[in-house]
């Protein structure tokens, strides 16, 4: 019989994205892009978005070393600000002008650190659309949350308020990430089962609210201590669309098997 779901999901051209975070000196991030490009050169076959969303300072030298491969370049924020006295922050215009065309928005720790809360996050994505930057919004709930019984609520409102401004037209230039908190850089996964659940609920959402056409056509990645070792099964369920990789994207031949494990 026709699996709907399994072809729903191969419709959707997979993202492998590694976020560096704050790290790597300009000789590492040079080394590690390198290496990474040459593994993929040789042993990817397959059409997956490959992102690094590199620290800003790298990113106009990434972005010329990764010319002619497979990868393309991120940032991980930006100003919900075009222009003007914002001391020490960078705007969307501007990664548009060196041709940044993703940006990772409303991280956890981003959220947690820096106070950015669902007002600012959704003046954020409005800021990246404007620009033709994909933002790669990032949703998802502590331990505390899941614990009680409200992830699903929290995950919804984080969606609601981050993008439900966004005409139909809009929201499909989104990429949503799904990152429980208690898995970033923890070395707890998710299940495969729990991812599934989160990213059919958050499907469900955008159904609820665009239509179904809409929903089968939006991107949900999933974040949280995503290995070489559990990416393949991950992958392959049939809401989710690759991944935002933090800690396994530092090492080129632990990310590079997590891109070919996206099919
Ligand atoms: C992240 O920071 O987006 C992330 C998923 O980190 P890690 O893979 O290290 O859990």
């Amino acid at each position: 019989m026709l699996n709907l779901d399994y072809n729903l999901n191969s419709m959707r051209k997979k993202i492998v994205a590694g976020n560096w975070k704050m790290n790597k000196t300009a000789e590492e991030a040079v080394a590690l892009v390198k290496e990474l490009s040459s593994i993929l050169a040789t042993e990817f076959k397959g059409d997956s978005t490959i992102l690094v969303c590199v620290p800003f300072p790298y990113l106009t030298t990434m972005k010329e070393l990764v010319k002619d491969t497979s990868i393309s370049v991120g940032a991980q924020n930006c100003s919900q600000f075009d222009w003007g006295a914002y001391t020490g922050e960078t705007s969307a215009p501007m990664l548009a002008s060196i041709k940044i065309d993703h940006v990772i928005l409303g991280h956890s720790e981003r959220r947690q650190y820096f106070g950015e809360d669902g007002k600012t996050i959704a003046a954020k994505v409005d800021a990246a659309l404007k620009y033709g930057i994909t933002p790669l919004f990032c949703c998802g709930e502590q331990l505390e949350v899941r614990e009680a019984g409200k992830h699903f609520d929290l995950v919804r409102q984080q969606v609601a308020e981050g993008l439900f401004h966004l005409n139909a037209e809009s929201i499909q230039k989104v990429v949503i990430a799904y990152e429980p908190v208690w898995a970033i850089g923890t070395g707890k996964t998710a299940s495969a089962a729990q991812a599934q659940e989160m990213h059919a609920l958050i499907r469900q959402q955008l159904a609820g609210q665009y239509g179904k056409a809409v929903a089968d056509a939006i991107k949900i990645l999933y974040g949280g201590s995503v290995k070489a070792d559990n990416a393949a099964e991950l992958f392959s369920c049939a809401d989710v669309d690759g991944g935002l990789v933090g800690g396994a994207s530092l090492k080129a031949r632990e990310f590079a098997e997590i891109v070919k494990a996206a099919r």
